[in-house]
């Protein structure tokens, strides 16, 4: 990692928003799949990320969680800078109990749930607050109980994931991502594996949020969604943000060859 000089990347880290993407690079191998993402993204704000297949959309989301360490350029949440730490007038890479704790603001939703096949409902939710924070068990289920009654599922509070459709396993998986009151969470195609009859019920609940004022950042290809809810939509391709704009200038009025050529198979 080439860290830039402390005092611009700290300086960066402190303005604007509550997520502050800089230039960011990153490659797998010889392929780079991030070639200089900036992104900012405000509180309460709700930002759509569009784009083709292997355009680099999860390895952003995940560089944004600390599953992916960025080759160059960097990223800040809530003027924190992620894995890193000035100290001495230099930055130093977190160590993994400082990556866990700055982990715990940032709620991620994934594709296929990731729910723990083991523990029923209420106990995935419970399982971050009580054994990585050690928040009291009595609270941390209080906090669960009102989460899922929130999306909807207050009657499988003890049910295993296996007994549950998709749907309700992916809120039960967004209830899980809110457990540790997250400044912003993360949405990785939380409707792409559903049956469709079940996309509605998870849109819903990702809206509700949204109408809440979570800050959230979406990538999906429901475009319906998109357009209702995204403040902002931002259209990623090859690894770059071609465009970004409010729904209606980036599905009323795309400006970008590649941007009309994506929604013109999408929509
Ligand atoms: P998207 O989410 O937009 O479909 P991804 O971020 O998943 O795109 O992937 C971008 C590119 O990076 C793809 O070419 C993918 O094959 C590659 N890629 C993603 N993760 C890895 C990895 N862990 N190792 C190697 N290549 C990867
Ligand atoms: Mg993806």
């Amino acid at each position: 990692m080439n860290s830039p000089a402390l005092p611009a990347v700290a300086a960066a880290a402190a303005t604007r928003g509550l997520v502050e993407i800089s230039d960011v690079h990153k490659s797998f191998g010889q392929v780079e799949v991030l070639r200089g993402v900036s992104l900012t993204v405000e509180p309460g704000e709700v930002v759509v990320i569009l784009g083709p297949s292997g355009s680099g959309k999860s390895t952003l989301l995940r560089t944004i969680n600390h599953l992916e360490k960025v080759d160059a350029g960097h990223i800040s949440v809530d003027g924190e800078l992620v894995g890193y730490k000035a100290r001495g007038g230099r930055l130093h890479e977190l160590r993994e109990k400082e990556i866990l704790a700055q982990r715990t603001h940032i709620g991620m939703v994934f594709q296929n749930f990731n729910l723990f096949p083991h523990l029923t409902a209420v106990e995935n939710i419970i399982e971050a607050p009580v054994y990585a924070q050690h928040r009291p068990h009595a609270q941390a289920r209080a906090r669960a109980l009102e989460l899922l009654e929130r999306v909807g599922l207050s009657d499988k509070v003890d049910v295993y994931p296996r007994q549950l459709s998709g749907g309700q396993q992916q809120r039960v998986a967004i209830a899980r991502a809110l457990a540790l009151d997250p400044k912003i969470v993360l949405f990785d195609e939380p409707t792409s594996a559903l049956d469709p009859e079940l996309v509605g019920e998870v849109l819903d609940v990702i809206r509700s949020l949204a109408d809440s004022g979570t800050t959230l950042i979406v990538v999906t290809h429901e475009m319906g969604f998109a357009r209702d809810v995204a403040d902002r939509v931002v259209f990623m391709d090859q690894g770059q943000i071609v465009e970004e704009g409010t729904p209606l200038q980036i599905f009323g009025a795309p400006q970008h060859e590649r941007t009309k050529a994506f929604l013109s198979k999408v929509i």
